[in-house]
Formats: structure tokens, sequence, C-alpha cells
């Protein structure tokens, strides 16, 4: 219990400092807690301490857990890679898919949200490392899918969302970042009406000081709250699975 408020405690002095120097205020930055392999139990602990806002890689664990943290009212975001096969189940739980990353998964969800007669906010997932072992679309590409998902009517494009690049080196880790806020510009300059583009969710556990000073408005952080995973990450990142 102490554990994870003591994390949680850390993670805002860490965002308060990263806002200084930057001159970004921090009520400008959400924290969302990517709750992969985290139990419910711990889950509702950090909810007790202020917090609302969660991220889910797999649609197995958005099954098991939302049920039981329902009565919190949490806000879902689904950030793992998306399948057409269980946007279904995603629907009922997500309230933000932040990793749309091709025109066929966005097809897809807008046939499901018509035939639920629902809407949702998604971002578009940018492979900014360009490290093929990530999802995510290419730089390149962001644009016209971007502008191909804005024919949608049932999706609304609130940002974009980057996994920068894991490595010690932190001005290629900055670079992702400066990509991500670049794109956001161009496409804010398109001036595409339907598409709204305030949201730039960028920032893990060990880079969100980097992302801050870049744009971010929302970190994803969970290491660094709930301790270290037993599974790599290429579990939750990787298509085999
Ligand atoms: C696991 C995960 C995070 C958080 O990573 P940490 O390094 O544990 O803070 C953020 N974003 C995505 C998409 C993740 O899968």
């Amino acid at each position: 219990m102490k554990t994870i408020e003591n994390n949680l405690k850390v993670i805002k002095s860490r965002i308060a400092k990263a806002c200084m120097v930057s001159h970004r205020d921090p009520s400008d930055i959400r924290l969302l807690l990517a709750t992969k392999t985290v139990d419910t139990e711990r889950i509702s602990q950090i909810i007790g301490l202020g917090e609302s806002l969660l991220g889910e890689n797999k649609v197995q664990e958005l099954k098991q857990k939302c049920p039981l943290l329902m009565k919190f009212k949490p806000e879902i975001h689904f950030i793992g890679h998306l399948q057409s096969n269980k946007i279904k189940e995603v629907l009922k739980w997500a309230h933000c898919i932040e990793s749309i990353d091709r025109l066929s998964i966005a097809k897809k969800l807008q046939q499901r949200l018509e035939f639920e007669d629902k809407h949702i906010d998604v971002y578009i997932q940018v492979n900014t490392s360009s490290e093929s072992s990530k999802f995510g679309i290419p730089p390149t590409e962001t644009i016209e899918l971007v502008k191909a998902v804005a024919q949608f009517d049932r999706i609304h494009i609130k940002g974009l969302m980057t996994i920068g690049l894991l490595s010690s080196k932190l001005d290629d880790v900055r670079r992702c970042f400066k990509l991500l806020k670049e794109l956001q510009q161009n496409i804010i300059d398109l001036n595409l009406p339907p598409v709204e583009m305030k949201e730039l969710s960028m920032g893990m556990s060990g880079d969100l000081e980097i992302a801050i000073e870049e744009g971010a408005t929302i970190i994803r952080v969970g290491t660094a709250i709930f301790g270290e995973r037993i599974y790599s990450d290429q579990y939750y990142w990787n298509e085999s699975h």
C-alpha cells in the first residue's frame, strides 16, 4: 500500500519538476496508469488515492478487471494492439482507443459502432521510433490515415499516441516526441473540421520528463508506480499474442 502511495508521490513530483523546466501547468498533464498485469486490488488502491485514468493493453485483462472496477467509474483507455475480432469486447469497456494505427481496423470499428449506435474517441498511434517491433502507423503515412479516419462519423480523433524509443540515448528518445508534436501541428494546420488534435499521449516511466518537455498531455506510467512486470513488454506489444 505504502509503496504505491510513495511511488505515486514520486511520479507527481517528477511531473511537477518537468513542468517547471518547460513552463507548463501540471494540471494540463493527465496521468494514465498503465495497469497491465496489475490486479484489481492494487488498482483499487490507487483509485482510492484519487487517480481515475486507466490504460489496458489486453482484452483478456479488460474483461477480467473492468467488472470489478466499474463501481469506481474509472476512465478506461485501450492502449494495446487492437485486433478486429476484439473490437466488440473493447467497446464494452473503453472510453477511448489510443491505438488506431491502420485504416482496416478503423473501418471495422466504424461498422461495429454503427451497429451498436455508439461513438468513440480515438488517438492515432504513430511509430515514431520506426522500430519494426512496435505498432503504429509510420510518420510519413500518418496524415493520410488521419484524413481517412476522419471520414468515419462515429470515430472522433482527439490526438496522437506514441511509444518512444526505449533507449538511454535521450536525444533519440526526444526526437520521437518532437516528431509526434510536429505531426500534431501539421494536422492542426490542415484544419480538418471533425479532427481534434489537443491530445498527445507520450512518455512512460523512463522518459516522462522528456515527453512533458515536448508537449505530452497524457503520460502513461506503469512500472514506476506498480513495480516491474513479470512479462516483457514484447508480450504486450507484439502481434503474435
Ligand atoms: C506498459 C505500457 C506503458 C507503461 O510503461 P512503463 O514503462 O511500465 O511505465 C505505456 N504505454 C503502453 C502502450 C504500454 O504498453
